[in-house]
């Protein structure tokens, strides 16, 4: 099946910010057990404080399984940059968050 990413997922229909990866949901982003995922700037702005989700599983971790975990700790964009648009690796296991307009 083609996966159009126009296309919203009804499952984020309700998310507080607006997907625009340029991955399928159901693409594998890890395999690793734990992964830390690190809320700390925007290009428009130093935010000041630094939030980390930690997302395990025991299943490979796919965009949609990472972007359910972080809904779920309660990730939402502090500017109004709301459309996350990756995940930048910036050490072992870890990625910052990068959203856009
Ligand atoms: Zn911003």
């Amino acid at each position: 099946m083609e996966l159009d990413n126009e296309e919203p997922d009804p499952e984020f229909e309700d998310a507080p910010f607006t997907l625009s990866l340029d991955q399928p949901m159901d693409t594998v982003f890890s395999r690793e057990p734990v992964l830390y995922i690190i809320h700390d700037r925007c290009f428009c702005c130093e935010i000041g404080v630094k939030k980390i989700y930690t997302i395990q599983s025991r299943r490979p971790i796919t965009y949609r399984l990472l972007i359910r975990q972080l809904i779920r700790q309660g990730l939402s964009p502090l500017c109004n940059h709301r459309f996350l648009e990756g995940f930048d690796e910036i050490s072992y296991q870890t990625y910052a968050l990068f959203f856009g307009s």
